[in-house]
């Protein structure tokens, strides 16, 4: 029998492997030894690690020796904004109420005071509530952490970036990027911005889960979490996953080839006129703003979400309510809350994240399970409790 058809738009949550990545992991694997040990086995293994610093930070237009390899992007967050805090080096941290859990808990964690600046009713950071706050610190003279996202997970929302590194020009703050959703989409030069900190991952760069990285320019090199055995120059402990990193390091190599944004971006659209055409009542959130061509979230009034998923998933689509990173539960996203989303509306969003496998067919096929769920919903068979 025919498998049955699935059509996979859910990239934002974690990318598709690339080929390229599950090779060069295999090929790593096969491998014998520590790569921090000095025999040939572990120089071979250590070879493979630079290739991939290497890699990663082509991508992110940073300095080889300004990139150190972690677990995970959430630890990285963690490092960036723990380790600020933990090193004595600022009195106080500001983030916005958007960012991703791992930003939020990351702060909340630190010990230091944190102001959560709001979003616009279009998901964009307010910077002007922003540069107020930067101001007040500087005169109680602290330093502060400015610790914000460049694109947003659940909307694809792009931050002002430029605008926040302004306010921050001839100052001796902190800038962290939470680069997760940005990284080998929009064009990176870490060396040569305000930026003292970014934050990227592996899977969603159509690499491997568990593994990220930390670029950290050099005054932020004591900035660490797990002190360990001094591997990564110092900045992490524990004994790297040569085969993971390799397959980030690859991923990050052939992502160029695999992934058009432009190509994507027309899908994406072609889902937005979608949903438009088939629920005129729907809503997509901060479509007013500046985004990211991979993703649509929307929400179709009366249809829950909670509903609606085992509807796509039923039919054969893979497609997230919000963030996927709560355990598999659907709960109300803190970003649309943020954006001021009516709780009804907010029970009701549905994302759709695209990438470097989605094609014309997979969008025909969202199509289909679409018009049958709204058909339902007419029906009174989908409505929200
Ligand atoms: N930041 C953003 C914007 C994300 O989308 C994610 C993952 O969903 C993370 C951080 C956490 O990344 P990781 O899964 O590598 O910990």
């Amino acid at each position: 029998m025919e498998p049955r058809k699935r059509v996979y738009l859910d990239h934002n949550a974690s990318a598709p492997l690339l080929p390229g990545a599950r090779t060069a992991m295999a090929d790593v694997l096969a491998l014998t030894g520590n790569p921090n040990s000095v025999h040939a086995e572990g120089r071979a293994l250590r070879k493979h690690i630079e290739d991939a610093r290497t890699a990663i930070a082509r991508l992110a237009g940073a300095q080889t020796t300004r990139a150190a390899f972690t677990g995970s992007a959430t630890e990285a967050i963690t490092q960036a904004i723990v380790g600020a805090a933990r090193a004595g080096a600022i009195d106080r941290i500001i983030t916005s109420t958007g960012e991703h859990k791992a930003v939020l808990k990351a702060a909340a964690a630190a010990g230091v005071p944190v102001n959560e600046v709001a979003l616009s009713a279009d998901g964009v950071i307010e910077t002007a509530a922003l540069g107020k706050v930067i101001a007040d610190a500087d005169v109680a003279g602290e330093t502060v952490l400015v610790a914000v996202h460049w694109v947003n997970n659940e909307t694809g929302v792009i931050q002002p970036l430029d605008e926040i590194e302004a306010l921050l020009a001839d100052t001796q703050h902190f800038l962290f990027v939470d680069a997760v959703q940005a990284f080998g989409k929009l064009p990176m030069k870490f060396a040569a911005s305000r930026i003292d900190m970014a934050a990227v991952s592996a899977h969603k760069i159509a690499g491997p889960a568990g593994v990220g990285a930390l670029f950290m320019k050099a005054r932020c090199d004591k900035f660490v979490l797990i002190p360990g055995g001094g591997q990564e120059q110092g900045r992490r402990g524990g004994t790297e996953s040569a085969a993971l990193i390799a397959g980030f390091g690859k991923a990050a190599q052939d992502l160029a080839g695999a992934y058009d944004l432009e190509r994507v971006s027309a899908l994406t659209d072609q889902v937005e006129r979608l949903i438009e055409t088939h629920a005129p009542d729907a809503e997509i959130f901060g479509r007013r703003a500046l985004r990211l061509g991979t993703t649509v979230n929307f929400a179709v009034p009366g249809l829950a979400n909670a509903t609606a998923m085992i509807g796509f998933d039923l039919g054969g689509v893979a497609l997230s309510a919000g963030s996927a990173c709560s355990s598999g539960k659907v709960s109300k996203s803190h970003v649309l809350k943020a954006m001021g989303v009516a709780d009804e509306m907010a029970q009701c969003a549905l994302r759709v994240s695209l990438g470097w496998t989605t094609t014309e067919a997979d969008i025909e096929f969202f199509e289909k399970v679409l018009v049958g769920i709204l058909a339902q919903r007419k029906s009174g068979r989908g409505a929200a409790a």
